[in-house]
This record gives C-alpha cells, sequence and structure tokens, in this order.
C-alpha cells in the first residue's frame, strides 16, 4: 500500500475513532464500524517504523531491533540481557 493511500485511510480511521469513540467502549449504532476503524488502526501503526504493540500483540510490516517476533539468531547483547 503506498503513503499516499496510507494517509488518506489514517484519516479516516481517525475520523471514525473520534466520532464514534462511545460507541467502540459502550455499544450502539456506530460500535461495528468503530471496532473496523481500531483494528485498521491497528494494521496501519504496524507500518510505522518499529510497529506496534498493544494489549500484548505486537505487529510490524518490516524487520527491526528487538522486534519479539523477530527469527534472527540472538547476538551476544541479547543473550546478556537474557541472563
Ligand atoms: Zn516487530
Amino acid at each position: 500500500m503506498s503513503a499516499g493511500r496510507i494517509d488518506a485511510l489514517r484519516e479516516g480511521l481517525i475520523d471514525m475513532i473520534a466520532e464514534h469513540g462511545d460507541d467502540l467502549q459502550f455499544g450502539g449504532t456506530h460500535q461495528k464500524s468503530a471496532r473496523v476503524a481500531l483494528a485498521k488502526a491497528l494494521a496501519v501503526l504496524a507500518t510505522a517504523e518499529g510497529g506496534v504493540t498493544i494489549l500484548g500483540v505486537h505487529a510490524c510490516t518490516a524487520e527491526h531491533e528487538g522486534c519479539p517476533g523477530s527469527i534472527r539468531p540472538a547476538t551476544d547483547m541479547d543473550a546478556a540481557q537474557a541472563r
């Protein structure tokens, strides 16, 4: 997805969550669409450098230092921190 498209999507998600945050939290006619917007916002945040971690879930779209989902071998520094 292009940066321009992500920016446009982000604007729409911000509007939905800001306008219907009460429905998101307490229920209401826009609860479903607000929940979908929140899930999409998590996906957008995953494209940021370092990704995003919320409620114990980490999401990212590119390899980065300290990623809990990394499959790269631990470096000496990582091993020292793990002790
Ligand atoms: Zn990550």
